[in-house]
């Protein structure tokens, strides 16, 4: 089939079952939009370069090809009515020429947290102050910044390539940096992994963080260290965070329709563990002007780009108002209680909108608190037949091959009339699962 005759990619666009969803990406939330998409009678072709990732179950169609080659890219386009893809690391290039939704912009300038800072700022949207960092002279000025100084630090960041908490160090204002830091940054800066989009090929969890390897010179030695306050950011391949002093962390889960509208989840409420998103509840404990607040930014991120599909903003509460930290061009890991908690869930509210059909009810039927189900090495779950007696509880498992530790392999959740059953019930299955060596 020829992509260009069979999706116009306007408004009028309706693509009705059986037509077929293209996704880039097999991993769970490429499974999990394809559970949803074919519950509702939609084809799926996924392209992957691993066999047997969790998404090939699903697909009636199956590319397996890294994310770079074009050509396979293409392929999947032809085979497809409709173009997604489940995560941001896509290799900048692929998608030329090609139609896809969500589109190409947002992804883009979601993959570097310089470029989705900046974004957020000209939108009037709260955020840390924050520099571009491309050198060890620009980071130890940047310290001294009264900005960074009065928030007792930072947290520094690569710009791209970095994920749950990885490619981070959180520095103290008025410590210098070590010589073992030093030489670590200065090895990234040297090794030129930034130039290029080098995670390109690399689904987030499936890899390790690259900080290091050394060739070829860095040469923005002399640059200027400002903090970025409005217009373009220059490149940078790091970003220097003033240290939010947040009372809890939450996320807007919201989808926007090719008619311009906008949908979203409640705010959801996270905890992190290690980086990595340990438990999300339904509603996040929030006054109503954060909130709308909250939802308002997201619209205008929605507005801003014309984004059609679903995604997500991850944000602080800092004295009471929500402060910008990141956004996902896709489903996200918190809106995973969607699934079972919502009337619509964020995967099917996605597919809708790709398809052209209308937004489903984001409204919960049930108070929910997710947890993940982060692997351990060669090693299996255990306890799944006592934690599956709890009244209310459902079990979610991606089909990986194997379990490594870190690698997100599943996740629960617990639905129930209020927010603390929900999560007693949530806490008490978790208390009864284990991972055994194998
Ligand atoms: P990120 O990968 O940017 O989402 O960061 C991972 C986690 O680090 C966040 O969920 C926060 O718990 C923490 N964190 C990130 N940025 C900051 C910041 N500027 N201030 C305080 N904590 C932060």
């Amino acid at each position: 089939m020829s992509s260009s005759e069979s999706f116009s990619g306007g408004i009028e666009a309706i693509l009705k079952p059986p037509a077929t969803i293209g996704i880039l990406g097999g991993g769970q939330l490429g499974r999990m939009v394809a559970l949803e998409a074919r519950r509702m009678g939609y084809g799926i072709a996924v392209l992957d370069p691993s066999m047997d990732c969790p998404a090939s179950h699903l697909s009636d169609s199956f590319i397996c090809s890294s994310f770079s080659d074009s050509a396979a890219v293409k392929d999947l386009h032809s085979r497809s009515h409709v173009l997604t893809f489940e995560f941001e690391n896509v290799e900048p290039g692929v998608l030329d020429g090609l139609l896809s939704r969500p589109s190409f912009e947002p992804l883009y300038t979601s993959r570097n947290r310089l470029r989705e800072k900046q974004l957020a700022r000209s939108l009037g949207i709260a955020t840390a102050p924050f520099f571009p960092i491309s050198s060890i002279q620009e980071l130890e000025r940047a310290l001294l910044d009264p900005a960074i100084e009065h928030r007792g630090g930072g947290i520094l960041k690569t710009c791209e390539g970095g994920y749950d908490g990885k490619g981070q160090w959180r520095l103290q204002a008025g410590q210098g940096l070590s010589r073992e830091l030093k030489g670590e940054l200065q090895a990234y800066l040297d090794s030129g992994l930034f130039a290029e989009n080098t995670a390109g090929t690399v689904r987030p969890e499936e890899s390790s963080q690259r900080i290091g390897g050394a060739s070829g010179p860095h040469s923005d030695q002399g640059a200027k260290v400002e903090e970025v306050k409005n217009g373009q950011a220059a490149f940078a391949p790091l970003i220097l965070e003033g240290l939010v002093h947040f009372e809890r962390e939450f996320s807007v889960v919201g989808t926007g329709f090719p008619d311009g509208t906008f949908a979203a989840f409640a705010p959801v409420e996270n905890e992190h563990r290690e980086g990595i998103l340990h438990k999300s509840k339904s509603y996040a404990s929030l006054s109503e002007t954060a909130r709308l607040a909250s939802l308002d930014y997201c619209s205008q991120i929605q507005k801003h780009f014309g984004y059609i599909g679903t995604f997500a903003v991850e944000f602080f509460l800092e004295n009471g108002s929500p402060v910008f930290n990141e956004m996902a061009p896709r489903p996200h890991n918190s809106g995973h209680l969607t699934l079972d908690a919502s009337y619509s869930s964020q995967f099917e509210q996605h597919v809708r909108a790709i398809c052209g059909l209308p937004s489903g009810d984001t409204n919960h039927h049930s108070a929910a608190v997710m947890i993940n189900l982060i692997g351990e090495d060669d090693a299996i779950l255990d306890g799944i037949e006592e934690a599956l007696r709890i009244p209310g509880l459902r079990f979610h498992w991606y089909g990986k091959t194997k379990s490594r530790k870190g690698r997100k392999m599943g996740h629960i959740t617990a639905l129930a009339k209020n927010i603390e059953e929900a999560e007693a019930k949530a806490d008490q299955a978790y208390g009864l699962l284990r991972w055994v060596r194998q």
